[in-house]
């Protein structure tokens, strides 16, 4: 027997955040919403005056325990569906979605550490998840964030990361890729293997690795891991790249 379809549902803006010049969160009030875990995602669905519609997946910013479900989606200049939602949609608009969506890209304090993350721009969302419900969850679990971003503005959560990081068993590494301001601590440059060598725990931690972003750059994430002598099943692996419809 087929599974059964997830359903639609009408879900509610109740406040909109302004993240960095090119990216929103929206945060939805969802009726009948089940709950989620860590790392799942939903799919948005609009609808033209004209009956056509369009649908793209988003991952889930907030984390199981939070009130409402919160979407950080980020513009796409030339995009169809990221330039509404990041820069038009309004409190109290309705959006449809149906999730929560994907069982392999997940977290729970239960799985424990060490947890070595590694995202690039938006591909920090479900990862943002996993550390709001690690801190939610009160998880000592050991976790590495490796954060790559344009310029320092493009940052996601970046003052809530740096609370978290108050944490010791947290540590945020943060690499920009295009330029820096003056006075920058951080790293400059894409991910590349000194890089992982300085913020990744080593492989025979077996850290639960998960790595979210654009097509390319997951893939030569996880190519740099394993030829680090990662074990490929430890890897998870999230691509944002376009998912057509
Ligand atoms: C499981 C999953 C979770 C996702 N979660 C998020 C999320 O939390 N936040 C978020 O902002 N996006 C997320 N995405 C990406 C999102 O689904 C859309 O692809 C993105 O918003 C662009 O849609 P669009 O309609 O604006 O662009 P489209 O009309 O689909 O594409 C327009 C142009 O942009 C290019 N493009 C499309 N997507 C990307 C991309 N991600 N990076 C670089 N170029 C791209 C296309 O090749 C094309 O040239 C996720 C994707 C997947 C598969």
């Amino acid at each position: 027997m087929a599974p059964a379809r997830i359903a639609w549902r009408v879900a509610t803006v109740v406040e909109v955040v302004e993240e960095t010049p090119h990216a929103r969160t929206l945060v939805l009030d969802v009726p009948g919403w089940p709950g989620h875990v860590a790392g799942q995602h939903v799919d948005v669905r609009l609808t033209a005056p004209d009956g056509y519609q369009a649908q793209r997946s988003y991952s889930i910013a907030s984390g199981p325990e939070a009130p409402h479900v919160a979407l950080t989606v980020a513009r796409i200049d030339d995009g169809e569906v990221s330039p509404y939602l990041a820069g038009e949609v309004a409190v109290g608009d309705g959006l449809e979605l149906r999730g929560p969506i994907g069982g392999h890209f997940t977290w729970t304090a239960a799985d424990g550490g060490p947890l070595l993350l590694v995202a690039g721009g938006s591909g920090l969302v479900p990862l943002m998840a996993m550390l709001r419900h690690r801190a939610a969850a009160g998880s000592g679990a050991e976790a590495r964030l490796l954060l790559s971003a344009r310029t320092a503005p493009d940052v996601l959560y970046a003052a809530e990361l740096a609370e978290l990081a108050a944490d010791p068993a947290l540590t945020v590494t943060t690499t920009l890729t295009r330029s820096a301001p003056d006075g920058w601590g951080g790293r400059r440059g894409r991910v590349d293997a000194a890089m992982l060598d300085a913020a990744a725990p080593a492989p025979a931690a077996m850290p639960r690795t998960y790595v979210c972003g654009p097509t390319a750059f997951v893939e030569r994430v996880a190519d740099l891991l394993v030829a680090r002598g990662h074990a490929a099943g430890t890897i998870h692996a999230e691509r944002f790249g376009p998912t057509g419809g």
